[in-house]
Formats: structure tokens, C-alpha cells, sequence
């Protein structure tokens, strides 16, 4: 399944936030077996989000958008789908109510601006969202799928747990696994060279990354169950390590640090130091 995460607000192109929710999804997605292709960033501009989900729309098969789903007028995440769609925005009476609640069980009265959160296109069926007053859009036609997720983090995060990604689980019987093997020593060109023969396979994939510890790859599965998965990225990772030899120092989550804790601790042996006139 081709994905695209398209993320809404002119705050994230003036610099003024992170995409934090982007990066949330592109770790979420390879346990569902979803391919993310590319990630967008979009203004709140009407124009230019149509644009921008239009492109998606016509080259993934799901595209997941965070934002712009506020009372204001300048979130025009529903807006931008219903002209994609070609549908009509209309208020849902079931939504309307749900708001309202939201609003009277906090002892306010709802603003009327917020009526634009109870909308639906006739494509549209609402994500419940107890955390905020911003219900998500399920959107689905000719078998692809918009979900579209509110911007606020523990909105969106929530969301994502509770009701999406179970539903997109049943729709994708494959799962991602990936290892990622550290390397000490070695230039990135010479680790890319030594695990030449991989790099050109589709599935399992082996990239090359320089990072501030050394030069990783990292091995990538894709199958119809995490055994298989694993055991695909098992094998790989034997035929590297049988190139690679005393290269790799670690795996994963490890940093030298615990890597030399690790083995220290296991020889009986204790390291100090100390640091002096360095006036830090
Ligand atoms: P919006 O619904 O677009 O008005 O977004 C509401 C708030 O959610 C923003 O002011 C940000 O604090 C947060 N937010 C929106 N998009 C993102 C994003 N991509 N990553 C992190 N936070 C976001
Ligand atoms: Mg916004």
C-alpha cells in the first residue's frame, strides 16, 4: 500500500513547528506493512491544499493528513477534500450533537464557528476524537483512502492508536521489519561497496547511512507475518555479518556506550576517567 503523509498549517512552513506528527506516522507505518513514498508539507492555503492532496490522491492509495481541521477560517483541511471529492460539505446531525455534549459537559456554550467540525462529505464518516473538539474524516472511493487527523499531537497520536490503525491493520496483510547494524572504521563508500551485491534487492532492502557513531545499514523485510518477516531479515542479517566480520559493533538500539559497558562488565573490568584543565 502506497502512502503519503500530507501535514496542514502555514506554522509548519514559517518554521514555527516541527513536524513532529510525520515523523509519528512514518515509525507507525512499516508495522502495518505500509509503504510511506513521500511526506508533504502545505499551508493553509485552499488552493495549494487541494493541489497538494490532488497529487496524492492520484499516486498513493492512502493518503493521511494532521491539521487544519480547526473552527477557523483558516483550516481548510474538509474543504480541500470535499472540492478533491466533488462533494458537498453538509452538517451531521449525529456530529453536531457530539459537539454540542463536548461543549455543555464543559459548561460552555458551543461557538458557532465550531459548526464547521461537524461536517461531513457524503464520501466521510467521522473518527471520534474524545481528546478535542476536531472529529478526523474516514474517506474512502474507488478503493483508496484520505484519513484526515487533527494537528494537535495527543489528538492525532491518540487518533492513530485507537481508531485508525487497527482498521488499515485488516486492510494490509503485510508487516516492515528492520534491523539496523553499526559499523566502526569504515567510509560510507567502502561499507556500500562491501554489501554492493544486497543493494540492488527489492525485498529484503539493505541501505547505507552515515551517521555521527559510523556508517549503519539498516536491513528491511517485507512479508505476510512478523516470523517471516523476521526470519527473512535473520538470514540477511548472517550474510552481511559474514562480509561485514568485526565491523559491526552493535545493533539497533545500542550506542558504544553500552556496548563498552556491556563488555566491560562482562570481563570484570572497570574503566575511570577524568578530565582536568580543559576549563569545561
Ligand atoms: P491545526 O489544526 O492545523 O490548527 O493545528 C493545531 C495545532 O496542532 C498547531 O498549532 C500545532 O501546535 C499542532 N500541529 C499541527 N500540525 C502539526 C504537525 N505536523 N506536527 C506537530 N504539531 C502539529
Ligand atoms: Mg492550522
Amino acid at each position: 500500500m502506497r502512502c503519503e503523509v500530507v501535514a496542514i498549517g502555514t506554522e509548519l512552513l514559517l518554521g514555527q513547528i516541527t513536524d513532529t506528527n510525520a515523523s509519528y506516522l512514518a515509525s507507525k507505518l512499516p508495522e502495518l506493512g505500509i509503504d510511506l513514498l513521500w511526506v508533504t508539507q502545505v499551508g493553509d492555503n485552499l488552493a495549494r491544499m487541494k493541489e497538494c492532496l490532488e497529487r496524492a490522491w492520484n499516486r498513493s492509495d492512502l493518503v493521511l493528513t494532521g491539521g487544519g481541521l480547526g473552527p477557523t477560517e483558516d483550516d481548510l483541511t474538509r474543504e480541500a477534500i470535499a472540492e478533491l471529492m466533488g462533494e458537498e460539505l453538509r452538517v451531521d446531525p449525529e456530529l453536531e450533537q457530539e459537539l454540542r455534549e463536548f461543549f455543555s459537559r464543559r459548561g460552555y456554550q458551543m461557538p458557532r464557528s465550531n459548526i464547521k467540525q461537524a461536517t461531513l462529505i457524503p464520501s466521510a464518516r467521522g473518527i471520534p476524537n474524545p481528546r478535542g473538539t476536531a472529529p478526523g474524516w474516514w474517506v474512502e472511493r474507488d478503493g483508496k483512502v484520505i484519513i484526515a487527523m487533527p494537528g494537535p499531537p495527543s489528538e492525532m497520536q491518540r487518533m492513530w492508536e485507537k481508531e485508525v490503525s487497527q482498521r488499515l491493520r485488516e486492510r494490509v496483510p503485510e508487516i516492515i521489519i528492520s534491523r539496523t547494524l553499526k559499523t566502526y572504521l569504515l567510509a560510507e563508500a567502502a561499507v556500500g561497496e562491501m554489501v554492493g551485491p544486497y543493494l540492488s534487492s527489492a525485498n529484503p532492502t539493505v541501505a547505507v547511512y552515515a551517521k555521527p557513531d559510523g556508517i549503519q545499514l539498516r536491513l528491511t523485510a517485507k512479508a505476510g507475518s512478523r516470523d517471516e518477516a523476521g526470519g527473512i531479515v535473520a538470514q540477511l542479517e548472517e550474510g552481511v555479518r559474514g562480509i561485514m566480520g568485526d565491523s559491526i559493533w552493535g545493533c539497533d538500539d545500542e550506542t558504544l556506550e553500552s556496548v563498552v559497558g556491556a563488555l566491560l562488565t562482562e570481563k570484570g573490568l572497570t574503566l575511570a576517567t577524568m578530565e582536568s584543565c580543559t576549563g569545561g
